[in-house]
C-alpha cells in the first residue's frame, strides 16, 4: 500500500492485487503477445486471454468506470487509477478494446434509451461483440452529411438500401452504428443514428486491401435490410449531433497515449543503427536536431493528452479541441515513424523475405500504416477547417 494513500484507496489497491493475483493467468504475462488484440481483425483465441477476458468482463473492469447495471465496474476515478497502476505493474492489459467500447459505449451511455442501454452494453461490456462505423460512403466523405444511404419508414421498422465504404472491421463485426438518410429535402437535419444487426439478411461485407499488405476494412452494401425502429439512437433526423459526438470521442481517442504505436522505440533504433561521434553523441548534427524537436513535441503531446483525458473523466468537454490533439498525435506519430525508416536506411526497403530483419519489415508496414492516420476520423485538412471556424472563430472558406 502508498504511504500517502487513504485508507479506502489503500484498502481497494489490496483487494485489486488479491483479485488479480488469482485472476489473471501468469502465462500472459511471461509472453505479451499473448494478450495482442487486433482491433480489425481476427479474435484472439488463446484460452488464457479468453479466460482472462470473461473474469475481468464479469468484474466490470473491462469498463471500470461505466456503472455496473451497465457491465462496467462503477469505479471511482481514483480506483481506476489504483486498477490501471496495479494491471500495468504485473504485465496484465485490458483485453476489451475498440470502437465497441470507445466509440459506440459513451455514445449509447449519452444518447441511448434505458432499454437501448441494457440490451448493447453489457455484451460490449464482457467484449462479446464486435461493432463497426458506418459513417462513410462513396460520395460522402469529409462531406459526411452527404450521405445516401437511405432508411424508409415501414411502420415499426426502417427498410435500408445504400452503400458504406472503409468501414473498419466490418468482416468481423456483429453490429454495425450507422448513419442513414431519414429526409432527402434537409442534409444534416435528414440524417438518423441507427443501430444494425450485421447479421440481418441483406448485409455484406467486402474486405478492401491496403498498401500494407492487410484488410482492415470493407465496403459494406445493404440491400432491403430490415431494421427495427427501437434501433434508433435519439430522435428521428437528429443523428447529426449523436454523429459528431461520438467523432469527438474517435479523435480524443486517437489522441490516447495509452495505443501501440511501434513495434520499436525510437531510442533502440537510433542506438542501433545510428552512427556515434568520439564524444557518444550522433554523427549528423541535422539528424540529432530533428530526433530532439521529435521527443521535444511528442512529449507534449502525450501529456496534453493525458491532461485532457483526465479533465474529459472529470466532465470537462474537450469540444473541437480534439481536432488540435487528432493532428497533433497523428503528425508526432507520422514524424517518428518516418524517422525510423530514415535511420533503418537500407533495412527500411523491405517489404517482405528473409533478406531484412522481421523488425524492419514491421516497421516498414507500420510506417505505411501511418499514412491513413491523417485521413481516417476527419483528414487533416478537416480538422484545420473545425480549428479554425470552432476554435479561432474564423468564416468558412468561400469557393
Ligand atoms: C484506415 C482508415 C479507416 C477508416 N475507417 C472508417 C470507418 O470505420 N468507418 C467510416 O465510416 N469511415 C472510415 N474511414 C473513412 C474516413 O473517415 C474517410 O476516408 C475520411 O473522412 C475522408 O473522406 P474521403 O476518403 O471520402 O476523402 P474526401 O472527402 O474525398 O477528401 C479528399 C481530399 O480532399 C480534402 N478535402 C475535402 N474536403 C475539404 C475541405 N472542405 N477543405 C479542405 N480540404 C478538403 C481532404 O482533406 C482529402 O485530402 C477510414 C479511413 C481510413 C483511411
Amino acid at each position: 500500500m502508498n504511504p500517502e494513500e487513504d485508507t479506502d484507496t489503500g484498502a481497494f489497491r489490496l483487494e485489486v492485487r488479491d483479485w488479480l493475483a488469482e485472476n489473471f493467468p501468469t502465462s500472459l504475462a511471461d509472453n505479451p503477445a499473448r494478450q495482442a488484440v487486433d482491433i480489425f481483425g481476427p479474435d484472439n483465441c488463446n484460452p488464457d486471454f479468453l479466460l482472462w477476458k470473461v473474469r475481468l468482463g464479469a468484474k466490470g473492469w473491462t469498463v471500470p468506470r461505466w456503472p455496473q447495471r451497465y457491465g462496467g465496474g462503477g469505479l471511482s476515478e481514483a480506483q481506476v487509477e489504483v486498477l490501471t497502476h496495479e494491471m500495468g505493474r504485473i504485465g496484465a492489459t485490458n483485453p476489451v478494446q475498440g470502437m465497441s467500447v470507445n466509440l459506440l459505449g459513451p455514445t449509447l451511455l449519452e444518447f441511448g434509451s434505458e432499454e437501448q442501454k441494457l440490451q448493447h452494453l453489457p455484451p460490449v461490456a464482457r467484449g462479446e461483440v464486435r461493432w463497426c462505423q458506418g459513417y462513410s460512403e462513396p460520395g460522402a466523405g469529409s462531406d459526411l452529411a452527404s450521405l445516401q444511404c437511405l432508411a424508409e419508414d415501414r411502420g415499426d421498422s426502417f427498410l435500408i438500401n445504400g452503400q458504406k465504404v472503409w468501414t473498419s472491421g466490418a468482416h468481423f463485426a456483429h453490429w454495425c452504428f450507422c448513419l442513414v438518410r431519414t429526409d432527402r429535402t434537409r442534409k444534416q437535419g435528414g440524417i438518423s443514428f441507427v443501430l444494425i444487426d450485421m447479421r440481418s439478411p441483406g448485409v455484406e461485407a467486402q474486405p478492401i486491401k491496403l498498401i500494407y499488405g492487410g484488410s482492415t476494412f470493407c465496403e459494406v452494401f445493404f440491400k432491403d435490410v430490415v431494421v427495427p425502429k427501437a434501433n434508433l439512437v435519439g430522435q428521428l433526423n437528429g443523428g447529426w449531433a449523436i454523429a459528431k459526438r461520438l467523432l469527438q470521442f474517435e479523435r480524443s481517442g486517437i489522441g490516447d497515449t495509452r495505443r501501440a504505436r511501434s513495434v520499436r522505440r525510437l531510442a533502440d533504433v537510433v542506438r542501433e543503427y545510428g552512427a556515434f561521434d568520439s564524444d557518444g553523441r550522433l554523427a549528423d548534427a541535422d539528424l540529432r536536431a530533428r530526433l530532439a524537436a521529435h521527443e521535444i513535441d511528442a512529449r507534449a503531446v502525450a501529456l496534453t493528452n493525458q491532461r485532457i483525458a483526465l479533465e474529459n473523466r472529470a466532465g470537462l468537454d474537450a469540444g473541437a479541441a480534439t481536432s488540435i490533439l487528432k493532428n497533433a498525435t497523428i503528425a508526432a506519430d507520422q514524424t517518428r515513424m518516418e524517422l525510423i525508416i530514415e535511420l533503418l536506411g537500407h533495412d527500411g526497403l523491405g517489404w517482405d523475405g528473409d533478406a531484412y530483419p522481421q523488425e524492419a519489415l514491421e516497421s516498414v508496414r507500420l510506417w505505411l500504416r501511418g499514412k491513413s492516420g491523417s485521413i481516417y476520423g476527419g483528414t487533416h485538412e478537416i480538422q484545420n477547417n473545425i480549428i479554425s471556424k470552432r476554435i479561432l472563430g474564423l468564416p468558412d472558406a468561400k469557393p
